[in-house]
C-alpha cells in the first residue's frame, strides 16, 4: 500500500509539473530577438518577437537567412550556374523553349504587369545593359583624373587596378535592340528568349525575398511579430507586444548617414527605396548610378534623387514586396509626375525626394511618414 502511495504521489507530482511547464509555455510572453547577417550579397537585419524562447527565435532567423540564400541560388541569380535565371539566360537565341518553375512564372507575370504599366521603365530584360555598365562591380567607386569618354578607361582606375569603362553609344545601341519584356514569350510553363536578351531580376530580388519571408513566418505561429530588412527593403509582420507601430527609417539621399524621416506602419507592409546613392561610379565628377532607363541604356535622368514605395502585403497576389521593389525602380526612371500615377494605379503609397531635396508624397503616405526635421 505504502509503495502504491509513493508511486501515486510521484506520478501526481510529475504530471503537475509537466502541466505547469506546458502552461507556462502557452502563456509565455513574446520576447525580442535580433540578428544581423548576410545573404543575397546584402545585409539582412531581423528583429523578431517569438513566444517560444530564444533558441526557437534563433532558429527562425536562421531559416529566414537560408530562405533568402536558397532563393538566390536556386532561382534569381544571373551569376550562379545552378539558378533558373542562369539556365534561361544561357538558352537565349537557341530557339528552344526553356521550362519555367511555377514560382518563376508567377514572378515574371507580376513583373510584366509593372513593365506594361510603366511603359517599360521597369524592364527585367535589361540584363545585357546592366552587364555593359558592370553595375555589380560598383560600390560607390570614384574615378577622377583624365577625362573619360566612351570606351576609354580613366587613369585613376588603371592606377588603382579597378577597371571601369564607360560604354560607347554603339555598344549601348547594340544591346538595347535586345531589350524589351514584350519580346520574350512566356507561355504555359515555358519561356523563350531571343538572341542577345538576358534577364536581370536585380530590381525585384529583395522584394521577392520579403514575400517569401512573409510566407515562411506565417508557418510559425510562435512568431507574433517581426521587422526584417533585406538590404534596406523592409517587411513588417504581425504586431509588437506593446501594440505600437513598426518604425522604418528612410535614408536621407543627400547624407546617407542621416535619416530623412520615419514611417510608422502596422504589420503586413513592404517598403522599398531606389536612390542614386545606392550604387554608382563617379567619373571626373559625373555620377553614373545603377538605375537605368531601358529606353536609352543610360542611368535614368529624372527629377528624382530617391523614391520610397509602401505596399500592403496583398494576400491574394502575395507579392507586396515584388511590387514595392519593381515600382521603386520604375518610379525613379519615370520621375515624379508619372511615377505618382503609376504607384497609385497599383494601390501603393510613394514618397519622392527630388534633386533639390523637396519631398512630395501621396496622401496615403502622409499618415505613415514623419520627417526628422520640420
Ligand atoms: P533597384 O535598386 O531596386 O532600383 O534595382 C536596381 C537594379 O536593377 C540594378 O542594379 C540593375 O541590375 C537592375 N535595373 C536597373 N535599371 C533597371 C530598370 N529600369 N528595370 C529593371 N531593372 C533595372
Ligand atoms: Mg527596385
Amino acid at each position: 500500500m505504502k509503495k502504491f502511495l509513493q508511486k501515486f504521489m510521484f506520478t501526481f507530482v510529475f504530471m503537475s509539473t509537466a502541466v505547469c511547464l506546458l502552461c507556462t509555455g502557452c502563456s509565455r510572453q513574446p520576447e525580442e530577438y535580433r540578428s544581423t547577417g548576410t545573404a543575397m550579397g546584402t545585409i539582412i537585419s531581423q528583429t523578431v518577437y517569438v513566444s517560444a524562447g530564444e533558441e526557437a527565435a534563433r532558429k527562425i532567423t536562421e531559416e529566414v537567412t537560408s530562405c533568402i540564400d536558397g532563393l538566390e541560388q536556386d532561382c534569381l541569380s544571373w551569376r550562379l550556374e545552378d539558378s533558373e535565371i542562369y539556365r534561361i539566360n544561357l538558352s537565349a537565341g537557341s530557339g528552344q523553349q526553356e521550362a519555367l518553375s511555377g514560382f518563376l512564372e508567377e514572378v515574371l507575370e507580376q513583373c510584366k504587369k509593372v513593365y506594361a504599366a510603366s511603359d517599360g521603365a521597369f524592364d527585367f530584360t535589361i540584363g545585357n545593359v546592366a552587364r555593359l555598365w558592370n553595375i555589380d562591380s560598383w560600390a560607390g567607386m570614384q574615378f577622377s583624373g583624365s577625362a573619360v569618354t566612351g570606351g576609354q578607361q580613366s587613369a585613376a582606375a588603371e592606377k588603382s587596378g579597378l577597371e571601369f569603362t564607360l560604354p560607347t553609344q554603339e555598344q549601348l545601341a547594340a544591346v538595347l535592340s535586345c531589350v524589351g519584356a514584350d519580346k520574350c514569350s512566356i507561355e504555359a510553363g515555358f519561356i523563350s528568349l531571343p538572341e542577345g536578351m538576358q534577364l536581370d531580376l536585380g530590381a525585384v530580388g529583395k522584394g521577392i525575398a520579403l514575400d517569401e519571408i512573409r510566407k515562411l513566418l506565417a508557418q510559425h505561429s510562435e512568431v507574433t511579430g517581426a521587422v526584417i530588412s533585406v538590404g534596406g527593403s523592409i517587411l513588417t509582420y504581425g504586431s509588437k507586444p506593446d501594440g505600437s507601430m513598426w518604425k522604418v527609417g528612410i535614408v536621407d539621399p543627400f547624407d546617407t548617414a542621416q535619416s530623412l524621416g520615419t514611417l510608422s506602419l502596422p504589420g503586413g507592409f513592404c517598403v522599398s527605396t531606389s536612390g542614386d546613392y545606392e550604387r554608382y561610379v563617379e567619373v571626373d565628377g559625373v555620377r553614373y548610378h545603377h538605375i537605368l532607363d531601358p529606353h536609352t541604356g543610360m542611368p535614368a535622368d529624372s527629377d528624382v534623387k530617391s523614391v520610397t514605395i509602401v505596399c500592403r502585403e496583398d494576400s491574394q497576389t502575395a507579392a507586396g514586396g515584388l511590387f514595392s521593389d519593381a515600382l521603386s525602380t520604375a518610379c525613379f526612371v519615370l520621375g515624379m509626375e508619372r511615377g505618382m500615377e503609376l504607384a497609385e494605379a497599383f494601390g501603393a503609397e510613394v514618397l519622392f525626394v527630388d534633386k533639390e531635396g523637396v519631398i512630395s508624397m501621396t496622401e496615403g503616405m502622409e499618415q505613415y511618414f514623419s520627417a526628422s526635421r520640420q
